[in-house]
């Protein structure tokens, strides 16, 4: 392809330019041709919580894998943070046009504490560490424990592990170079799950004073999934005759959703953009979720969620001299759309160096 050169503003800073050739960013023009772009340039985003390897229906695989990424790429999306997949969505690493995967292997979790069907389920809460120990040596990034599900025998949310489990498996996931973290829901996973010294928490809509100052304290990241929140009520609801404690504390923490994470990011955890696409919500959705984060923070800090901060979390460059280049273009400034309730359709974007086709 012929090179690009964008004049404009570029994010996080101020107005500057840029050009795009062999795929990367150059400050300097690097000659050639090049097609002018100007507006609004936006390092990459990062679904930091989107399941390619998961479907609601059916059996995943590489074929439809590929195509949900693609859904995602279409709003800008060039890395894709996947929290659990039965399926190996590896072979789609390097595909051209497609966002990077960063990967954690098949969910952890108990015998009918977790979605039927999904992840590794463990008969007993003693198998943690082991488990932990064979995942971390399948080489990913990330491992993923599912901390709170319903409890049939309790009828609420609660506990999959001991916090002594806990903070052994932690342990040994970080001796071997892997980050830690956790499916919550409720309250009572939280201070376990941080005491041991989890890398992040997934969802984390039970957040209270108390866990979110130790968030804080030890630089925990949290990836709130706000819209996977709103269909709380749904979820709950066909366990409303059946297990009506639960139900109220669903509710509960659906009505406190805005209230718990605006408190959050007011105590300065770290906060990330993730759309839980794969179960309950589809593919394409990260504007929807940046404009949630809009309401609990600053539009420009929202954006940051799911851009430069993100990347600079799972240690991808912005729009740096020599990075690989990962850029999303408005027309218009994206935090005053933000600002006003919706990001607009970008008018290009650049996935590893190479530009997107993009819905007419
Ligand atoms: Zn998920």
């Amino acid at each position: 392809m012929s090179g690009l050169h964008f004049s404009g503003v570029v994010l996080p800073g101020g107005e500057g330019e840029f050009w795009v050739s062999d795929g990367a960013v150059h400050l300097s023009d690097p000659g050639g041709p090049a097609t002018a772009l100007t507006g609004y340039a936006v390092p990459g985003y990062v679904d930091a919580h989107c399941h390619v390897g998961i479907v609601e229906d059916g059996e995943p695989d590489l074929v439809r894998g590929r195509a949900l990424a693609l859904e995602d790429v279409a709003v800008g999306v060039t890395v894709i943070r996947e929290p659990g997949s039965d399926l190996d969505t590896s072979p789609l690493d390097g595909q051209p046009g497609l966002p990077r995967l960063v990967r954690m292997g098949r969910h952890i979790a108990l015998v009918k504490r977790y979605t039927r069907g999904l992840g590794e389920q463990l008969e007993d809460p003693s198998q943690l560490v082991d488990a932990v120990r064979r995942r971390a040596a399948e080489g990913h990034p990330w491992i993923k424990l599912v901390g709170d599900w319903i409890d049939r025998g309790v009828g609420d949310l609660a506990p999959l592990w001991p916090d002594d489990v806990l903070a052994e498996a932690v342990a040994v996931a970080h001796e071997a170079g892997a980050q830690v973290t956790a499916h919550v829901f409720g309250e009572d996973a939280l201070p376990g799950l941080l005491a041991a010294g989890v890398d992040a928490i997934e969802h984390g809509s039970g957040l209270t004073a108390d866990t979110i100052e130790m968030m804080v304290e030890k630089g925990i990241g949290l990836v709130p999934t706000m819209i996977q929140i709103e269909n709380f009520p749904s979820i709950a609801a066909p366990a409303a005759e059946k297990f009506p404690t639960y139900h109220r504390h669903m509710l509960a923490l659906y009505e406190r959703r805005e209230a718990t994470f605006r408190a959050a990011w007011e105590a300065g955890v770290a906060m990330y953009a993730g759309t839980d696409a794969g179960g309950f919500n589809v593919h394409g959705a990260l504007p929807r979720e940046i404009a949630a984060l809009a309401r609990v923070m600053p539009a420009h800090e929202a954006l940051g969620a799911a851009s430069w901060r993100a990347r600079q979390w799972l240690g991808f460059a912005g729009i740096d001299d020599g990075a690989p280049a990962d850029l999303v273009i408005y027309a218009e400034d994206p935090r005053a759309a933000l600002a006003d309730g919706a990001l607009p359709a970008p008018s290009a974007v650049v996935v590893r160096g190479e530009p997107a086709d993009l819905p007419r």
